[in-house]
């Protein structure tokens, strides 16, 4: 048993009730992916408007391809070497796919966790479990159980404990059709994805006839307290405040970097500055998952 609480989990999601978990990115809030009911909860509990689509979980490359209307030659690419793993693809969907976990979009995000506890849950449960991150809508995202207790408390019916989160930020979101886009920049790097499947556009650099992205909402992922992005360790000359600076308060590498960020922001909302002034992290691919996380952060 990996799990004590894992058949009740499975069992509350086949009921269309809400479970928390880990993966290997953030804690999500799962619900059966399938039933309307059920995704709808998802939207209650976080506070999060309908027009936001919900990455689908599954615990299998076959999973994913009976979801997809279409499973191009880039797709299995990017699966065989990146699943599991923080990876999101965007495919067009099967019908039965509720509108609601889409918010009305023809296309599905689809992605495989690596993160044993995530996907033993949707083995269990026996269906693709939708989820976004077991937080209310804006807020940090969780990287704990605790933080997703503090968070959305009695919005959820279980809470599976696994532990903190290894990947510490968000997957990355890459739409397949009608080509490449990168819609969220995450720890698997855009270098990564075109070594497998040549050039991807984004919105920096859009490609001719690439497509405008849903559900991108710029203020998300924030700390009550506000956030500020600092250079050569300006800081505001008033009030109390914390410094995050890589290979200072903050560890010098982007992977153990994005493991911590959550976590320390998370802890210092709980200290009461008036500010946490975070350095901007160098202007490499590495850091461009974790510098949108930090711009989005950022108090405007
Ligand atoms: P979250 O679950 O909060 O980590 O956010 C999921 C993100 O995935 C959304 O904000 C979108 O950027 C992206 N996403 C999921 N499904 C789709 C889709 N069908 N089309 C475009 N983007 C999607
Ligand atoms: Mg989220």
């Amino acid at each position: 048993m990996i799990h004590p609480m894992l058949d009740k989990a499975a069992a509350l999601i086949r009921e269309g009730r809400l479970v928390a978990f880990p993966t290997e990115t953030v804690y999500g809030l799962g619900a059966n992916a399938l039933d309307p009911d059920a995704v709808r909860r998802i939207f209650e509990a976080k506070g999060r408007p309908s027009s936001s689509p919900l990455i689908v979980h599954v615990s299998s490359v076959a999973m994913a391809r009976a979801l997809a209307a279409e499973w191009p030659e880039q797709a299995e690419i990017l699966a065989a070497r990146h699943w599991p793993g923080p990876l999101t693809l965007v495919l067009p969907k099967q019908p039965q796919i509720p509108a609601e976990v889409t918010a009305g979009l023809p296309t599905v995000g689809l992605r495989m966790p690596a993160h044993p506890l995530a996907l033993a849950l949707i083995e269990a449960a026996g269906c693709p479990i939708a989820a976004p991150s077991a937080n209310r809508f804006t807020e940090l995202s969780p990287t704990t159980a605790e933080h997703v207790r503090r968070s959305l408390g009695s919005a959820v019916d279980l809470i599976l404990d696994g532990g903190s989160t290894p990947v510490g930020i968000e997957s990355t979101v890459l739409a397949l059709t009608p080509r490449p886009l990168l819609l969220r920049p995450g720890m698997i790097g855009q270098d990564e994805i075109e070594a497998l499947i040549g050039p991807v556009a984004t919105f920096s650099s859009p490609i001719a006839g690439a497509h405008p992205a849903p559900g991108l909402h710029a203020r998300h992922y924030s700390p009550r307290t506000p956030l500020i992005l600092v250079r050569n360790g300006l800081l505001p000359a008033a009030g109390r405040g914390a410094y995050l600076k890589e290979g200072e308060a903050m560890p010098s590498e982007p992977a153990a970097y994005a493991a911590a960020l959550y976590s320390t922001l998370h802890r210092l909302d709980e200290e009461g500055y008036d500010w946490i002034a975070v350095e901007e992290p160098p202007e490499t691919p590495a850091w461009t998952g974790i510098r949108d996380r930090l711009r989005r952060a950022a108090t405007p």
